[in-house]
């Protein structure tokens, strides 16, 4: 398997990343996840300008043009032979042999690498019956609107979500009595009111790239989308959910908690296929 490493083609094991990396020891850093699919990259300009704007507030370079990246991820594809995959993108602050919190005073030359991963399984029938989700409550920082590598808290929500039988987590934070849904571990949700779309607002959440793509698919439809603070009780009232995210891509929800909805229903159908028209057409 090859990797892209510091501007280089490298073979898994003729790459070493310093252990001294603020990536390693501070979480100092930023990520994307890009699907590929029959050797396009889908959508690459949205991630890399979500990770340009993250990089630009949190002082970080970016050493490769989005037109230079996406040429390196495509040989990276070509060389693991990926068809339908994930591109995974790295950037850190790079290596701090001091370890101290404070940015490096000297220039240290960022991080930067990209993995082309086989797509993970996911069980069809997840789009077919739709997924359970469990609530959890959001225990992360304020940096939320940003994909950075500090990803514990995540990682504890789907966990528990797993555990329970779940696919994902719905989380929470309690704001003046109640119980504001944010968004998943790795997905953002949207409900159906009445024949309206509601989708939490960006407020230290991921501005999900599938998220604004689906919001664009809604208004083109001619229904209404709002974005604004959604409780878990709104979510829990609707009549359909859905989660996005570019792994999972448009996938009805069942469940929350012990609440059911019915699946599949027919504004989320009309969105997974508008969806699925677009990933499959996009370049
Ligand atoms: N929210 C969080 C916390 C995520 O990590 C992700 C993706 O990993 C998403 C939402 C969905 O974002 P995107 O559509 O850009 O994949």
């Amino acid at each position: 398997m090859w990797a892209f490493y510091d501007g280089e083609f490298v073979q898994e094991k003729g790459k070493h990343v310093q252990l001294e990396n603020r990536g390693l020891t501070f979480a100092d850093g930023l990520f994307e996840v890009v699907r590929t699919i029959k050797g396009r990259i889908l959508f690459f300009e949205d991630h890399f300008t979500r990770m340009i704007k993250s990089a630009a507030f949190f002082n970080m370079e970016i050493p490769f043009t989005s037109q230079e990246t996406k040429e390196f991820a495509s040989e990276l594809i070509r060389r693991n032979a990926i068809e339908d995959g994930e591109l995974y993108i790295q950037l850190t602050r790079g290596t701090d042999l001091h370890r101290e919190h404070r940015f490096p005073s000297e220039k240290t030359p960022s991080t930067f690498f990209m993995l082309a991963l086989p797509l993970r399984r996911i069980d069809a029938e997840n789009w077919k019956n739709g997924v359970k989700l469990l609530t959890y409550p959001d225990l992360r920082h304020k940096l939320c609107e940003h994909k950075t590598i500090n990803l514990l808290p995540n990682v504890l929500a789907k966990n528990f979500a797993y555990s329970k039988g779940g696919y994902e987590a719905l989380m929470f934070r309690d704001f003046e009595g109640k119980k504001v849904a944010t968004e998943g571990g790795s997905s953002n949700y949207f409900l159906v009111k009445d024949g309206v779309f509601f989708t939490p607002e960006i407020n230290n959440i991921l501005p999900g790239i599938t998220r604004g793509k689906v919001i664009d698919l809604i208004k083109k439809l001619d229904y209404q989308v709002v974005e604004k603070p959604v409780t878990v009780d709104e979510f829990l009232e609707a009549e359909e959910v859905f989660l996005v995210s570019t792994v999972s891509r448009v996938m009805p929800v069942r469940a929350i908690d012990q609440v059911c909805f019915s699946v599949c229903g027919d504004y989320t159908r009309q969105i997974m296929k508008s969806y699925e028209d677009l990933f499959f057409s996009s370049r």
